[in-house]
Parts: C-alpha cells; structure tokens; sequence
C-alpha cells in the first residue's frame, strides 16, 4: 500500500502540465450503461487522469473539485465511434478532389478541369466519388471522356465505393496499360467494346496496375492529411474509430502524431492485410499507446469487392448481369491460412465480406477455425450486406460481430434491388435480424466512401430512410433497430467490437472522458431533426478537440 501510494504521489509529480478534476454541470447527459441501457445524468466529473471519476444524478450532492465547468443546459452524450472507417482516406480525400456530389458526366468533368487548373503544381489529378449509377450513365465513363477535361496530366479518380478507379489516356500510358495488358486474378480491366483497348475504368485487383504508377505521398503530406482526417472526425462528434486497413506508412503518421503529442483522435486499428500485420507489429497485437489512443487490433482482410461494381461475390448470379456471380478475392485455402495466422497471434480478424457467398465462407471458416482457437475472439465481419438468410443464424455462434453501416442501406437501396431482384433480399442489411438470431451488432459509416457524419446514420439505422425522407414508412423496416440500439452501435458496442469496452464508449467511472456536446437529445429528436444535430463541442480524455465557435 505505502510502495503504492508514494509510486502514484511520484507520477503526480512529474505529470506536466498539472491536471486537476473539473466538474461539469447542468447538462443533459445521456450514457449507455454496462447492462447496454440508456443511463441519464445531469453532472459529470472528470478525474485528473482524463477519466470519468463520477456521474451525478439530480439531487445528488455536488463534490468539491478544481474547476468547474457550467455546462449551459446543453446536451451530453458519449464521444462517437465510427467502427468501419478508413482514416487517411478521410485525409486525403479531404485534400483531393472530390466527385461525390456530381449528378452528371458533364458535371463531373467540369469540376475536374477546374480542380486541375487549381492545382497546376500537382503531377497526377487524384479524387474519388464518382459514381455512374447516380449519373444515370448506365456504363462506366472512359479514359476519352476524362481526356476532355485533362490530357497534359495523368488522372487518376476512384469510384465511390473504392473498388473501381477510372483513368485518362495519359495515366493508362504512364502505367504502362495497353492492349495487350492481362486482367489479374481478382481483378477486370474494362475494354472499349468490341476491342480489347483498355477503356480507362479498372475493378478491384485490376486497379494496382494504375495504383502502382502513382508516386506514393511523402511522410509530411500524409502528416498533413491525418491531421486533417482529425479535424473532419472530431467536427462531426467522432472520438474513436476501427481504422479499416491501416499500411505501414499510415501507422508510421499515427505513431508520429502520437510522438508528437498531437494524436486526438483514438484507433483502432486493422492493419491492411498479414503483411502490413507483421510489419506493423510483429507476433502480438500491439499493447494499448499514449493513453488509449492507439492500437493495432487486428487484420482486414477483403473477401470480395462491392455490389455496385458487381465485385461482390454472390451465390447466384447478379439479377442485372446472368451469368456473373462477382469474384472472390482469396482462395479457400488461402483465406484459411491467414485467418489461423492471426488467429494464432491473438489478433482479430475484420472480414470484409459483402455478398452471399463472400458472407457464407467467412461464417463457415470462422466457425471451422474458432473450434481450434477457443476464447473471446470477437471475429469481425465487415460491411455483413448481403446475407443469405440460411447463414444469417451462424452469426450467433462464435460471438460473431456484423460491423454495419446505417448509411450503406438508405445509399444502396435501388441498386441493391437492381443487382439482387426484388425476391433476394431478405437478408440484406439485416439489422434487427443479425441481433433477433443473437449476432453483435457495430456500427460506422465506412468514411470517406459515405461521409462519417454518424447522425446520419442514426438516422438511417432507426427509420431505414434517406435524408429525403423515402421511401416512406422505411426501407424493409423491420430490420430497423431502437434508438438505443442505434447509439449502443455507435459508442459502447463499437468499442466492444474493439476490445476496448471499459476504456472508451460511454460515460461510466473508470472510462476516458470523451464527449460531444450537441444541440438536441437524439434519443427524442424527429429523424429530420437528428439528421440536423449541430456538434457544439467535442472533447477527447477530458480535454477539448472541437469547438463549433
Ligand atoms: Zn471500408
């Protein structure tokens, strides 16, 4: 006891700058508590650690501390986190072009030529965002048609869902991309029809062809992009997120971040694959860093691609293209492999598994693999779209987690019937039914793919409608979820999917102190009024990171 104490009176003395316990009162806080239910308070006590120290119900006798802090009647609830999202996508794409709100070809190419005018120093255009089907193209675009806005540079702009990226004629020469190029394994080069000229638009695998010819951003842009990526996640009251395949070199930013004391933001993170894994950390998962802001989970690893490119790997063919069933991304064997490997170094899996059969063969190799590696393993399953509902169950078994995002569904919709055929989608984002069976259930946003506002996708989990509303009554809607389900998969299930339960996620003694502040109660807000929440502040281990004035 003696050793103790006088161990802890040394770390206070030598903890700079001098914390204290602040009390902040008069607000209206809402927490999920342990037995996964709403909790109200109205004061709140912040240790000298960045921990919570207490909450205070009304009449509860307010404690002496250092500072306080009058909360203004506003509304408390726990620091959001994002369980799906890809952290310097989010970065980047806030310095890049971004195509996600054009409506048309022309449109698209417009703001192309503007932004390559803006940016005449930069030796390749990058962005991301399109999106054909939103166009009303009903084809891909092609490498002639970005020539017209750009052909002195290479072009290079991802498809909204990351898995397609779509090339001018110079960046096709720059990476060497000809006729007689071969598609890879897991991969399609789109060709012009009836030739085999490449046409300028590459699918998953394919797209490391153009990939590969892009100089790699330097230390200090991707610096510069995460400290963005930050700032883009703390305004929308994000605290903590699952960083979705974390490289090496984005590692390296956090750590750097981390080093230099500017690292707000906490991750979770699943490395890019086993490669990135071992380089990353080595045989274990990495401990907890710089006061439960980092820590390598896991692996991600990509089953198969996504439904708008018809890269999602189904069990029957694609209702709008016979004769295609999508690609699977690892080979049985392979897939197996890797899932012991982790499973033998205690790191978690996050399986991003979107169709049928990609969701099938992750239930079945987990189930298969978890008899050999008994214990709490929390196998991830990333995105969980498309399930058959003979599979849906397996979710139960093994502790499975469906890590889902709200947003997905209310985007998706008419595509989703579109590719699967109005009898096939019983299983699709199927919410309430992954919890009815006794699946877990996480929610994100897979930022930069959607935006990470996660009122959004409060919104979308609670009503399975759009911002405008449709289709009214909600889409399928028994697979919605309460609104405190919907904000359990936003904060306290989200970090359980992370093993970080106890640490971060709510609002409880023991747990960091990491808020939002915001301008109505979600829990009694329109689903109208919730899309409208207003982030008044943020604040991450007692400390402010965002402040809306
Ligand atoms: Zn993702």
């Amino acid at each position: 006891m003696k050793l103790a104490s006088f161990v802890s009176i040394l770390a206070l003395a030598t903890a700079s700058p001098a914390l204290a316990d602040v009390l902040i009162d008069n607000v209206e806080g809402i927490t999920i508590d342990e037995q996964g239910k709403v909790k109200r308070f109205v004061a709140l006590v912040i240790d000298d650690e960045g921990k919570v120290a207490k909450i205070l119900q009304s009449g509860d006798k307010k404690p002496q501390t250092d500072y306080r802090e009058d909360g203004d009647g506003r509304v408390m609830i726990p620091g959001l986190i994002d369980a799906h999202v890809h952290v310097m996508g989010v970065g980047i794409g806030a310095l890049t072009l971004d195509l996600s709100d054009t409506n048309s070809l022309d449109e698209a190419l417009a703001k192309i030529r503007i932004f390559a005018a803006e940016n005449d120093s930069r030796p390749w255009i990058l962005g991301r965002g399109w999106n054909q089907e939103k166009w009303g193209l009903g084809r891909f675009p092609t490498a002639a048609e970005l020539d017209s806005a750009v052909a002195d540079r290479p072009v290079y702009l991802e498809r909204v869902d990351g898995h397609a990226g779509w090339a001018n004629t110079m960046a096709l020469t720059q990476a060497g991309v000809t006729a007689s190029s071969k598609s890879p394994s897991g991969g399609r080069i789109e060709r012009l029809p009836g030739s085999q000229q490449p046409s300028g638009v590459f699918i998953d695998a394919a797209e490391e062809l153009m990939r590969k010819a892009i100089p790699a951003p330097r230390p200090v842009e991707r610096d510069l992009a995460f400290a963005e990526a930050q700032k883009v996640l703390h305004r929308q009251g994000i605290t903590a997120v699952a960083d979705m395949g974390t490289t090496i070199e984005d590692w390296q930013a956090f750590r750097r971040a981390g080093d230099a004391g500017s690292l707000t933001l906490r991750i979770m993170s699943y490395a890019h694959g086993p490669d990135a894994m071992d380089l990353i950390s080595g045989a274990r998962p990495s401990p907890w860093l710089y006061d439960d802001k980092l820590r390598m989970n896991g692996v991600k690893l990509y089953l198969d691609g996504a439904l708008g490119s018809r890269g999602a790997w189904l069990k029957r063919p694609y209702a709008d293209d016979p004769g295609n069933t999508g690609l699977p991304l690892m080979a049985e064997a392979q897939f197996r492999n890797v899932l012991v490997r982790a499973a033998q170094g205690g790191f978690q899996p996050a399986i991003h598994a979107i169709g049928t059969a990609a969701n099938a063969d992750a239930l079945n190799a987990i189930v298969e693999i978890a008899e050999s590696f008994p214990g709490d393993r929390r196998w991830r399953i990333e995105h969980a779209q498309i399930v058959d509902p003979a599979d849906l169950p397996k979710f139960a078994q093994q502790g499975i987690i469906a890590s889902m995002q709200p947003v997905h569904q209310t985007s998706d919709r008419l595509m989703a019937e579109a590719r699967l055929g109005a009898d096939r989608l019983d299983g699709a984002y199927a919410w309430n039914t992954i919890l009815s069976v006794g699946g877990k259930l996480a929610f994100g946003s897979d930022a930069p793919v959607e935006s990470a506002d996660p009122f959004a996708g409060l919104a979308a989990a609670t009503t399975r409608m759009d911002a405008n509303g449709e289709p009214f009554g909600g889409w399928r809607p028994q697979d919605r979820v309460t609104r405190e389900k919907a904000l359990a998969g936003f904060t306290s299930d989200a970090a359980y999917a992370g093993f970080a339960e106890g640490r971060f996620g709510r609002l409880l003694p023991g747990e960091r102190a990491d808020f939002v502040l915001v301008d109505r109660d979600p829990l009694m807000a329109t689903p109208a009024q919730l899309r409208a929440t207003k982030v008044l502040e943020t604040w991450v281990g007692g400390r402010k990171v965002y402040d809306a004035d």
